[in-house]
């Protein structure tokens, strides 16, 4: 035995049980390589020609990826369930022996795309929840919380028109009404595709879970902006998620002759349509907040056709600002803008609200743990607000709810390019490790 051995022993005999113990967990670390190689090969399911990532939710890909995470879960000895939306969970009891029933300490992201999307949207949160059961699996590390796994369904906006599909109906906020009549434009019910992917809709609002069954809910993420970046830091504080809303919009003119109808006469929606999405645009350059910010992403523009003045066009409307009064009153500038420009035009207005998601504060606690871990560790961090929508908003309506960023490169997502570098993602995944562990010592104490 060596000298070094030897005081090492020395220390262990002297030491109290639970504090060893506490040196053994504050040591554990994950494995970069192991995340490394699962980004990559997860990375393949739903890669398209052009690198990027087809994944959308509900789609073959989407399916085979969730076939992927139940394959690796089975590997590590645990169990997987689909919930009636088709949430993946996969539990790791906590200790027996104290005869407490603790709430759970549940911690996750999704695995579906957009279209031509990156391999790390989503994908990245749930491989590094999957790298937090594998090192306490191989640790054999027993919390006091039970842990859950989670893969939510359809975060992002999909064909059937519902993001945050698995998070809202874990939270109650979407119900079997929600689902009646929802088709993709080729078709396909909502209800069949949640089936085809082990949900059940006839008895949705099981998966719904009550607050009381949950301790804690931690979500990592990439950034997809350039504040961790710029900054060089490796890991992000989420502090709150933006509020989102989004409108349906229909411009209703008059389709005529585009030869014989002398330009007084028209009432043309695609150029009325022109300047009500100008004028949104001014409304929310001009209003005092830079985290307020406005897009119009999709437009329909009918008949569409070269000889035919444009009768109707829609399109979607959508706001994201750090408060609900800050989103209201860039939609009230636009809404007096656009009061004028109908009048002028001689065209109506159909407006539908599509979402109104208000903005979600990040529990103050968690926030707090993970930056004392993030400094026990060694890393830098920084606070900041989340620009995105992400699954942890909805779980903070049910739970106290946490977010950890790690940067993108270039500042990208949403496309091809999308990527994140593995130190960084090793340091908020050894952030999420150790702040799942001191939460579970920490909370119902
Ligand atoms: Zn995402």
């Amino acid at each position: 035995m060596s000298e070094r051995n030897r005081t090492e022993k020395r220390r262990e005999l002297q030491e109290p049980g639970e504090q060893r113990e506490k040196r053994a967990l504050g040591d554990l670390r994950v494995n970069a390589s192991r995340i490394e190689m699962r980004i990559t090969e997860l990375g393949e399911i739903g890669r398209n020609a052009g690198g990027g990532m087809d994944r959308t939710t509900f789609t073959p890909a989407e399916l085979e990826a969730r076939e992927w995470l139940k394959a690796r879960l089975r590997e590590l000895g645990l169990e997987s369930r689909s919930d009636e939306a088709a949430n993946i969970w996969a539990r790791r009891e906590g200790s027996s022996d104290r005869s407490e029933n603790l709430p759970v300490i549940a911690f996750g992201s999704h695995l579906d795309s957009v279209p031509n999307g990156g391999r790390y949207d989503g994908a990245l949160g749930v491989l590094l929840a999957l790298e937090v059961m594998e090192v306490l699996a191989e640790n054999d590390i027993r919390t006091r919380h039970p842990f859950e796994l989670v893969s939510f369904s359809a975060e992002e906006p999909n064909p059937f028109g519902l993001s945050t599909f698995g998070s809202r109906t874990v939270a109650g906020k979407l119900t079997r009404r929600h689902l009646e009549g929802v088709r993709d434009p080729q078709g396909t019910l909502l209800v069949d595709a949640l089936r085809a992917a082990g949900g059940d809709p006839d008895a949705f609002e099981r998966a719904r879970r009550r607050p009381e069954e949950l301790a804690a809910f931690l979500e990592v993420h990439i950034e997809q902006g350039l504040r961790l970046l710029d900054r060089g830091i490796p890991v992000g504080i989420v502090s709150a998620i933006t509020g989102i809303y989004r409108e349906d919009v229909i411009v209703i003119g008059e389709a005529n002759h585009a030869g014989t109808t002398l330009m007084a006469n028209r009432k043309d929606a695609l150029m009325a349509a022109s300047e009500l999405m100008l004028a949104f645009e001014a409304a929310c350059r001009e209003h005092p907040s830079e985290e307020t910010v406005g897009t119009i992403g999709t437009i329909e523009n009918r008949p569409n056709a070269a000889n035919i003045i444009p009768g109707q066009v829609r399109f979607h409307l959508e706001l994201r600002g750090r408060s609900r009064s800050d989103i209201g009153e860039a939609l009230e500038a636009w809404e007096r803008e656009a009061e004028a420009i109908m009048a002028r035009r001689g065209v109506k207005l159909e407006r539908k609200l599509l979402l109104d998601q208000p903005p979600a504060v990040m529990d103050p606690i968690i926030a707090e743990v993970c930056a004392k871990e993030a400094s026990r560790l060694g890393y830098e961090t920084l606070s900041l607000g989340s620009m995105a929508g992400h699954d942890a908003a909805h779980m903070a309506s049910l739970t106290r709810a946490g977010m950890l960023f790690v940067p993108s490169l270039g500042g990208k997502s949403h496309c091809p390019d999308e990527e994140s570098r593995i130190d960084d993602i090793e340091q908020t995944a050894n952030v999420l490790l150790h702040s799942l562990l001191a939460l579970d010592d920490q909370l119902n104490r």
